[in-house]
């Protein structure tokens, strides 16, 4: 596709436990770019095949697509477009258990970390390399969590309950009140992320004890001033960093879900079916098979308005789809293919 704006990725982790425990067997190949399924009932006729930007096997061997491949492949590319002056999003997609918040937030022994922390790391040491006295930045980070289409600030212990959504004539959908916090280095972030983590809100569902039934956004607002010698004039160029920790995207009934659990999984359905939608609508005006004018429902849920600047338009966007390889979560992982396949 020219000029795609939606790289797609999918990456598969080791077996887990509970996998290896019940004698799992593997249902994913990757060769290439190329990602085959195979149904475990039918193996011989059964195989389905999807192509993405990048498929990511992690087998046994743990320096093969290790978290720091990933930022390089994934990551990096669109830290670049921000500096270019892009919006960008990366989001990561899956069932629950699958790997998005390792993918994401990974771990803080090294070479765990995962995209977010990697790119932050990186965004300073590229900005600590300016030697150009013209040519300041700034960045500015907030961290909310998205629950059943309600607001809740990361950053500000204090702040109970949920915030308003708004939007501003110019700048777009904004949620009032969230905390922004300037920060000049890594370390100040690191602090940051690890505060919002432990506030991010975790519920227990049949499936797994620690099952976040939440979206999770990252934001970097990065800014370039630059003086110009002869005017004395700044110029700044803004650019917004969204990343994404969906929510499981497996649907309510497979995990026993009943009363809050059951809208919970409603709630997170219709935002994950949004961005689908608004993702695909978009795939669809880069191919040219949909007009410009054409509607995008970015509306039809909290989750995709406020990511209305970073999907479309002026934006790159980047999804990383985390499978299970076992055969027991066939079906779940499937209908994670196929939402990746329709992102292209
Ligand atoms: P999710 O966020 O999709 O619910 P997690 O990221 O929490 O899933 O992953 C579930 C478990 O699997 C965690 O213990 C995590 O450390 C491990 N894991 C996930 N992906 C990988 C990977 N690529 N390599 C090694 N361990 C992984």
């Amino acid at each position: 596709m020219a000029g795609a704006s939606v790289k797609v990725a999918v990456r598969v982790r080791p077996f887990n436990p509970r996998e290896t425990g019940r004698n799992a067997k593997c249902v994913i190949q990757m060769q290439g770019n190329t990602t085959c399924i195979t149904n475990p009932k039918q193996p011989k006729d059964g195989a389905k095949n999807f192509t993405f930007d990048y498929s990511i096997l992690l087998a046994d061997d743990p320096s093969f697509a290790c978290q720091r491949q990933v930022y390089k492949d994934i990551g990096e590319e669109m830290l670049l477009h921000a500096f270019e002056g892009y919006n960008v999003c990366i989001f990561a997609y899956g069932q629950t258990g699958a790997g998005k918040s390792y993918t994401m937030m990974g771990k803080q022994e090294p070479g765990q970390e995962g995209i977010i922390p990697q790119l932050c790391e990186d965004l300073f040491q590229r900005t600590g390399e300016n030697s150009d006295p013209d040519l300041t930045y700034s960045v500015e980070v907030s961290y909310m969590e998205i629950y059943c289409e309600r607001v809740r600030d990361l950053l500000n212990p204090k702040s109970q309950g949920t915030l308003r959504v708004r939007e501003h004539p110019i700048l777009g959908p904004y949620v009032e009140d969230l905390s922004k916090l300037a920060v000049t280095g890594f370390s100040d972030i690191r602090d940051l992320m690890d505060a919002g983590n432990k506030a991010r809100t975790v519920a227990a569902t049949n499936m797994n004890e620690t099952s976040s039934r939440s979206h999770a956004v990252f934001t970097i607002v990065f800014t370039q001033k630059r003086r110009d010698q002869m005017t004395s004039l700044d110029t700044e160029k803004v650019s917004k960093i969204s990343l994404v920790d969906l929510a499981g995207s497996e649907r309510a009934d497979s995990s026993g879900a009943k009363g809050t659990r059951l809208k919970e999984g409603a709630n997170i359905n219709k935002s994950l079916t949004t961005l689908g939608k608004v993702i695909s609508a978009l795939a669809d005006m880069q191919s040219n098979k949909k007009r410009k004018s054409d509607f995008i429902p970015y509306r039809d849920s909290v989750l995709t308005w406020l990511l209305k600047e970073n999907l479309g338009g002026n934006s790159r966007t980047a999804m990383i789809a985390a499978l299970s390889p076992a055969d027991i979560n066939y079906e779940e992982t499937l209908s994670t293919l196929r939402y990746a396949d329709r992102a292209k």
